[in-house]
């Protein structure tokens, strides 16, 4: 039994499915948690989520098989991601078995929201974690809230994959030494602004420089960065103020050992941008987001075509999302079905 929605028209907004996950952790435990229909929560004026930024997310992604069969991709990297986040913001982290328990519970009780294979579009799932409880001062909360809901989504790209065009932002997401690696929504409020600006100037995103020096790639928008070299090199930024995408991990997996290129991270120069012949933006929403030109300062660099994407790019997107819905096989540990 599955919905009667236009999956191959699906964008990326807010649908209420019927159900989500949610846990509290009050007196130094977590309760075993439930799945509710209610979807507002009724917390404190003075939880440190909403005054000092003490929250934390994830998002990843529900995929149908052809066998009728749900996905999950290498889910236990985003429950452990997520307590990187907590540990970085002292906020309790939840077991990640639990994490992975809850994501399943919350696909299983929305499975009819769960898009039919071949229409490219997933169920994409948002556990979150956020202080609450009575407080005012500026000091880690006593009280947490873990949840899980998910709606569907369609493909990033629906006539299949077509480049777009950056520029690069004269503001910093991230401090050198601050928050970048965690999955933490103060990174997102500070680039608000810059992403507001990139697009008035009709660019899809704001691509970020290394807060340190302003001289090396760091992220772009909210995914990471990888460049192929006219030798066939895979590069993505090294860097502790970015946010380790699993994707990014994932493709620098997938580029040696099944496209058979090397495959490294390290800096990649913003003045160097000609030993790249295809780039790209990666991340779970879009996957992979083939990127045309870079506007950098007043140049405007293209990598394959402003328009088109990269032969490389291509085969690297393929084999990915072949693997996510099941179609190409999965390296070891990588898929958990529901
Ligand atoms: C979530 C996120 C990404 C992508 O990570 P994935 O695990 O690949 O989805 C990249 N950059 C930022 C800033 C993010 O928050």
């Amino acid at each position: 039994m599955t919905k009667e929605l236009d999956w191959k028209n699906l964008g990326f907004s807010y649908i209420k499915t019927d159900y989500r996950f949610i846990s509290h952790y009050k007196d130094g435990q977590w309760d075993k948690g439930e799945l509710t229909r209610d979807n507002r929560l009724h917390i404190a004026e003075g939880s440190t989520a909403l005054h000092y930024g003490q929250q934390c997310f994830e998002g990843m992604k529900a995929y149908r098989t052809a066998d009728g069969s749900i996905n999950l991709f290498r889910p236990y990297e985003n429950a452990r991601r997520m307590k990187k986040s907590c540990d970085r913001l002292l906020m309790e982290s939840y077991p990640e078995e639990q994490f992975v328990e809850a994501v399943k519970q919350v696909v299983r009780a929305n499975e009819k929201w769960v898009p039919p294979y071949g229409t490219g579009a997933s169920l994409y799932i948002r556990p979150f974690m956020i202080g609450v409880g009575d407080n005012i001062g500026v000091k880690p909360a006593d009280e947490y809230i873990f949840s899980v809901f998910a709606m569907p989504v369609g493909s990033y790209f629906k006539g299949g994959l077509k480049a777009s065009n950056f520029i690069v932002s004269p503001y910093d997401r991230a401090a050198p030494r601050g928050t970048g690696a965690a999955k933490v929504g103060g990174n997102y409020a500070a680039s608000l602004l810059p992403g507001k600006e990139a697009k008035e100037r009709s660019f899809s995103d704001a691509v970020y420089l290394d807060p340190e020096t302003h001289s090396k790639i760091e992220e772009v928008g909210a995914a990471n960065f990888f460049g192929i070299t006219h030798d066939d090199v895979f590069i993505t930024p090294k860097s502790p103020s970015i946010l380790p995408s699993i994707t990014k991990y994932s493709l620098l997996w997938l580029a040696e050992n099944r496209l058979n290129l090397k495959a490294e991270e390290g800096d990649v120069y913003i003045d160097d941008l000609d030993q790249f012949k295809e780039a790209g933006a990666c991340g779970t929403a879009a996957v992979i987001a083939p990127i045309g030109g870079l506007q950098v300062e007043e140049d405007f660099h293209v990598f394959y075509s402003e328009t088109e994407v990269g032969p490389i790019t291509k085969r690297l997107y393929n084999e990915l999302v072949g693997i996510q819905f099941g179609d190409i096989e999965a390296p070891e540990g990588w898929i958990e079905k529901v």
